[in-house]
């Protein structure tokens, strides 16, 4: 059994409201890998503290107050991601586990100040937005996932999902990085499988992985 904490819970709500504001439960199932049960349990201890409101059957939302936290914990996490690929030199597939252990123990003050001293970047080593101090989100270009492409199309890569390591290892396997050139070669129908070319060699990859690699649109 995973030991997934409320902050996990929290910050996956945040990055993954829809339009209206909400997510349903399943998707914060499906994004943590856990049981609708465990989110089940889980939304209503949140609820009690008072960060999210939680109907049954309904999206689930968060409160201003769960707001501000999960806004504050992304942006200790991916602050603390870009030191450790920066300055520590760790690869981008190690960084999120690691920044998952860091963002709890570190004061506001010392997030602060390595924001400062890495020149206020704007996203972290996977493409994503880090929110300002006073909670300004910086805004993403334009991108759809690679499984969107079509036969011909190109594009380079803008962000990836860095919720799973073994995926990141993978991709940075065969050449896929930030600002990296891939085109499709081949969709198969079939299975939604592609052949793409990434730094002039052919790969074979899964709908799954093209849906978790995303190309910035021109
Ligand atoms: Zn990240």
């Amino acid at each position: 059994m995973k030991n997934i904490s409320k902050e996990d819970y929290l910050s996956v709500i945040f990055k993954n409201l829809d339009e209206e504001g909400g997510i349903k439960p399943n998707i914060i199932a499906s994004k943590l890998v856990v049981s609708n049960a465990a989110v089940t349990d889980m939304l209503k201890k949140l609820a009690k503290d008072g960060l999210v409101d939680y109907k049954p059957y309904k999206g689930i939302q968060l409160t201003a107050e769960g707001e501000s936290y999960a806004r504050n914990m992304v942006r200790r996490h991916r602050i603390w991601e870009v030191f450790l690929n920066e300055v520590v030199g760790m690869a981008w597939d190690k960084v999120h586990d690691e920044a998952n252990r860091l963002e709890h123990s570190s004061s506001d003050d010392l997030i602060n100040r390595m924001e400062e001293m890495l020149d206020y970047p704007e996203y972290d080593p996977h493409g994503d937005p880090i929110p300002s101090k006073s909670g300004r989100m910086p805004k993403l270009k334009k991108h759809r996932p690679l499984s969107d492409l079509n036969e011909g199309e190109s594009g380079r890569v803008i962000r990836v999902n860095d919720f799973d390591q073994k995926f990141l290892v993978y991709i940075s396997g065969i050449g896929v990085k930030l600002d990296e050139k891939i085109t499709v070669k081949e969709k198969r129908s079939f299975d939604k499988s592609m052949e793409v070319i990434i730094k002039g060699k052919p790969w074979n990859i899964s709908s799954k992985i093209a849906k978790n690699v995303f190309i910035e649109v021109k």
